[in-house]
């Protein structure tokens, strides 16, 4: 969805597609700019999630944001954004927002992990209601997050622990070389034995392009890539799982979009 659509008309977008939650971008992805809400929009934002029971509405973060940079412009300029949108996302009511914890761009993962704790204790308050998420990445280039035990050491250094979860992304984490086709219940116990299960506020739902533990981020439409339809209905059938929100971040329209919730929700008999 495009974030120069007012909130209202991305959330009857979600409407129309047959969804029931959904996951916008908390600024312009790629740039650095934002849209200021009327309190008008924001009221009428609300009442069409009530009215539809939307689940937990999920913001995501610009994908250019590093705070693990040891470059001082981008690390500040990192700072700044994550803590205005914190803010800026809260003040709307908004449960969750994820972000990509960064890349270290060859200060090694350690130093890059305390700029990242760093940047999350000069952005949070502790007194939000939203909650931050911190996404598993693939590790294509010198990407953190790409193991369960770099979110737990970023979450172990904060001052506010009980503000951040994760988002667990089902292309990153394959790619990551977690085995969700072969051993699920195996990475789920290994998840929680790490970060602990009540951690996971979120999937990401996406086939992947590229190889198991290739370290490469390209997803696929659902059915069509590395995971494949059977694993990925596995992930959101699982016990453990069911009850999550689930966000497409497949390479789609909102008209494809659309046909690929249809189809998930036949092959789940939601049909
Ligand atoms: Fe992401
Ligand atoms: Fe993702
Ligand atoms: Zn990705």
């Amino acid at each position: 969805m495009s974030i120069a659509d007012g909130l209202a008309k991305m959330a009857e977008n979600v409407v129309k597609m047959n969804a029931n939650t959904m996951q916008m971008f908390s600024r312009n992805p790629r740039g650095s700019s934002y849209k200021t809400y009327s309190e008008a929009e924001n009221a009428k934002f609300g009442q069409i999630r009530k009215e539809n029971h939307l689940g937990p509405v999920l913001a995501h973060a610009p994908y250019t944001l590093n705070l693990a940079s040891p470059k001082p412009e981008v690390y500040e300029f990192a700072c700044m954004v994550i803590k205005e949108d914190i803010a800026r996302m809260d003040g709307l009511g908004i449960e969750n927002i994820v972000f990509h914890p960064g890349s270290h761009t060859g200060i090694g993962p350690d130093k890059g992990i305390q700029n990242i704790i760093a940047g999350l204790n000069q952005a949070l308050t502790g007194k939000e209601n939203i909650t931050v998420l911190l996404e598993t990445m693939s590790g294509k280039g010198t990407e953190i997050g790409v193991s369960f035990d770099e979110l737990r050491a970023i979450r172990d250094g904060l001052k506010y622990p009980e503000r951040v979860g994760i988002c667990l992304d089902t292309c990153h984490v394959f790619a990551a070389g977690y085995d969700i086709v072969n051993n699920l219940d195996g990475v789920l116990a290994e998840f929680d034995r790490i970060l602990g299960l009540d951690l996971l506020r979120a999937i990401h739902l996406n086939d992947s392009m590229m190889p198991f533990a290739s370290h490469k981020d390209r997803h696929a439409t659902i059915g069509d890539g590395e995971i494949g339809i059977e694993a990925l209905l596995r992930v959101m059938e699982h016990p453990l799982l069911r009850e999550l929100p689930f966000y497409l971040e497949t390479p789609l329209d909102d008209k494809g979009h659309k046909k690929e919730i249809e189809m998930i929700r036949g092959k789940l008999g939601e049909g």
